[in-house]
């Protein structure tokens, strides 16, 4: 599975009215398209503007009542030791000024600072307890990191991140649903209190006497987003009958990785996303005999849109082309390949919204996929294609269906009802006590 994060878009003047992929030279991903099946995926409800983890969860085949949120699945991705008590909650630095009205003003969501500056900070305010809560912030990477709760807590807070600069900071209220639990209370006035008290004591810290010195902004906030904690989760291996390997960067798709029980290759992202994408295809070449399902994730149509520049997406796209031109040619020797070309979710390249609601193209490509008329790698063309519309974890029954390890289904070869066949069948035995005794 080549999966471009992010890869569907909306239509922009600067592009004649095309996106950035109908606007982009991509021959190797239209002939991918033209030999292969063409459909629309999204992952959850249309008009569902989805995360990457979200998306990735359900397109992995599970269903969102076992998601542990993504603070969980970072701590998981950093390393961080939590357990299924624990609650793991996104956070990272910013800008703030003080209103009149007593609440903060969100001034910059992405301050510029040394990792010099960021590990004295998070030394400053590593630890706390705040209502018999401990709350330890662990830094990850750039100005980000991660907090994590120990004692009577729990994930079912609302975030204090604002996202959109000029906004207060909001406040930490329990879930409705759970608000009657006093964990969750307990746990959203113990985060609010520290958030308070973490600015004060960034404010005065002397990183930020010596910014304020040389006209610089002050780092003096921290926002938290995503709350989550573990919860117990069948193994994609057990789940589809497939052993699975993820090749990506950023922690999130490892913490994934490992929450689903998925090998995982590490990666890092440079200034080259085309020769990144090949690095990765090769890895995963190299280990096709070892697994039976294999996630090779690029994070760089997502984050070309995010900077807001379509013409750059489109750049970016075509550098993704090539780089899978790079292996196209031992990928198409592998007679037994399915070639799935899949993203997670859109990502407009202008307007206010973070990720958008529309669907992604999707390609299969294989042996005995039915070839359609389709000729180009695009959202429009996408929608004429012969696989139609797939939804959510349709895309895994897709794919067990195109490996020909589909169940009929009714059919119980083992006591649980998996969607994949053969099953891990258990053998009869002839011992069987009762049988001597038949007449
Ligand atoms: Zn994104």
């Amino acid at each position: 599975m080549i999966l471009l994060d992010g890869v569907g878009d909306r239509a922009y003047p600067e592009l004649g009215h095309l996106t950035p992929l109908q606007a982009a030279h991509i021959p190797v991903l239209d002939l991918l398209a033209r030999d292969g099946a063409n459909g629309l995926f999204h992952a959850a409800l249309l008009g569902q503007a989805l995360p990457s983890e979200n998306a990735h969860f359900a397109m992995f085949g599970y269903d969102m009542d076992a998601f542990p949120g993504r603070g969980a699945l970072e701590a998981l991705g950093a390393g961080l030791p939590l357990d299924d008590t624990q609650v793991a909650v996104l956070a990272h630095f910013v800008t703030v000024k003080a209103s009149s009205h007593a609440t903060l003003q969100l001034v910059d969501g992405k301050p510029e600072a040394s990792d010099k500056e960021i590990r004295s900070l998070v030394q400053a305010i590593g630890d706390a307890t705040a209502n018999g809560i401990c709350i330890r912030l662990h830094h990850t990477h750039g100005f980000r990191g991660i907090l994590t709760l120990s004692g009577d807590v729990s994930p079912f807070v609302t975030d204090s991140d604002p996202i959109t600069e000029g906004l207060p900071l909001m406040a930490i209220l329990p879930w409705q649903r759970f608000a009657e639990a006093p964990e969750t209370l307990h746990t959203a006035r113990a985060l609010g209190a520290y958030l308070e008290w973490v600015h004060h004591t960034l404010t005065n810290h002397p990183v930020n006497i010596v910014r304020r010195n040389k006209g610089r902004p002050t780092i003096n906030g921290l926002v938290t987003q995503r709350a989550g904690r573990l919860k117990k989760v069948t193994p994609f291996a057990e789940q589809f009958g497939l052993r699975g390997l993820s090749i990506a960067s950023g922690i999130v798709y490892h913490g994934l990785a490992a929450y689903i029980g998925m090998d995982a290759i590490k990666v890092e992202d440079t200034a080259r996303p085309g020769t990144d994408l090949s690095r990765r295809l090769k890895k995963a070449m190299a280990v096709l005999d070892d697994y039976d399902f294999i996630h090779v994730h690029t994070k760089m149509p997502d984050a070309a849109a995010h900077t807001k520049d379509p013409v750059y997406k489109t750049r970016v796209l075509e550098a993704l082309d090539r780089g899978i031109g790079d292996v196209l040619k031992p990928l198409l020797a592998e007679p037994d390949l399915l070639i799935v070309v899949a993203a997670d979710h859109s990502t407009p390249s202008a307007g206010p919204l973070i990720h958008s609601g529309e669907p992604v193209p999707l390609i299969f490509h294989g042996p005995g996929i039915r070839r359609d008329t389709i000729r180009q790698y695009d959202e429009i063309c996408a929608a004429g294609g012969a696989l139609g519309f797939v939804r959510g974890k349709e895309l895994m029954y897709l794919i067990l269906n195109h490996l020909d390890r589909a169940k009929l289904h009714g059919l119980m070869d083992t006591p649980v009802d998996q969607p994949y066949w053969p099953g891990n069948a258990t053998a009869m035995r002839l011992e069987n006590p009762l049988a001597k005794d038949l007449k």
